[in-house]
């Protein structure tokens, strides 16, 4: 079985297996973002994968490793080399200028523009140019437990995803137990869509020991829209969902769930580290894990004098160790021959 519960301990493990090993049945030729529960306002996606060009995701990190939001992006993306008024510089928003000047500040204080005052005008700068780094937008639906009953109800959804046309390439993850995925299922899908086919070897009773692994069932189609490339709306909507991807990663599950709790623990599965809960005896899921939960108690103020070498305690530890893998992950993948063993 998998840890954390079937639907979210199945998505964590998806997505190391991608940061691992994407694309299916290829070999890598750029650099891959993963990112996890991000979409639109109208759709949310388990498992984003970006597909990047390696220098130009080596010259992103000029902009920080945060997210920047699309008022930013406005900034950025149009900021002049050489001084200038704002207004000038920057492109007509299509709203008040008073929120393009905010921004232009909230650029500043992050050092991803430079500003200076003429009078009472504020002149800005790039820092640098606002590099071209994404390729493919990939989306990934995971379904565990997929019968003919959640095949279709999936499909309207898989649908909407073809016809929206924001990601490039639209999968289906699910699981098997070493039998092939049921070819009746996949007549229920359409036909665009990839099927993914994930086999997990739980260890026996060494988790460490845990492999996981996939087969492709069914290659997708390119499903970006003819004029994509040139919409540029479309162009914004996805550099914005990319930025979040970036931003966030898929280890991100800290933010929402609850490391401050003296019962929360990371414990390793297969090439995984995953939440678990000593209280439970078991990997939590993501919706039990919060301040409503029976069992939270918060880490003893006395813990985070004991030593830990990080300010905050374990809680704090197990945040920041998990932002570390994602700088780590993420400066790897700027060497487009990485081996994923080192
Ligand atoms: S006791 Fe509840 S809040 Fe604490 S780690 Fe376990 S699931 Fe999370």
């Amino acid at each position: 079985m998998y840890p954390a519960g079937a639907e979210f301990g199945f998505e964590l493990l998806v997505c190391r297996w991608v940061e691992e090993s994407w694309p299916p049945n290829g070999s890598r030729s750029g650099a891959v973002v993963v990112a996890r529960q991000l979409g639109t306002a109208d759709r949310r996606w388990d498992t984003v994968v970006l597909e990047c060009d390696p220098a130009g995701l080596a010259a992103r990190a000029a902009f920080g490793s945060e997210e920047l939001d699309s008022d930013l992006l406005h900034v950025v993306r149009n900021a002049p080399a050489e001084w200038a008024w704002y207004r000038d510089a920057l492109p007509d928003p299509g709203y008040p200028w008073r929120y393009v000047r905010a921004a232009v500040h909230r650029a500043a204080d992050r050092g991803i523009v430079e500003t200076r005052r003429e009078g009472n005008r504020i002149l800005l700068r790039r820092v640098a140019p606002y590099p071209e780094w994404l390729r493919r937008i990939v989306a990934i639906e995971n379904k565990p437990d997929l019968d003919a009953a959640a095949a279709r109800a999936l499909s309207d959804q898989l649908r909407h995803d073809v016809d929206a046309g924001l990601a490039d390439e639209v999968w289906v993850a699910t699981a098997t137990t070493g039998n092939r995925v049921e070819p009746a299922l996949l007549e229920d899908l359409p036909v665009d869509v990839g099927i993914l086919a994930f086999e997990i070897d739980a260890g026996g009773d060494d988790p460490t020991a845990a492999a996981v692994d996939a087969s492709v069932e069914w290659y997708p189609s390119e499903v970006t829209p003819p004029e994509g490339g040139r919409d540029p709306e479309r162009r914004d909507r996805r550099l914005e969902l990319a930025e979040r991807a970036y931003g966030r990663g898929w280890r991100s599950y800290h933010d929402t769930m609850r490391p401050d709790c003296r019962s929360f623990e990371l414990r390793q599965f297969g090439r995984a580290l995953v939440p678990h809960c000593a209280a439970k005896g078991r990997s939590q899921t993501a919706a039990e894990c919060a301040g409503s939960c029976a069992e939270f108690e918060p880490e003893p103020p006395a813990w985070r004098t004991r030593g830990w070498p990080i300010e905050g305690g374990p809680g704090a530890g197990i945040k920041t160790l998990l932002r570390r893998r994602r700088e780590w992950v993420r400066s790897r993948e700027l060497d487009a021959e990485f081996d994923p063993d080192t």
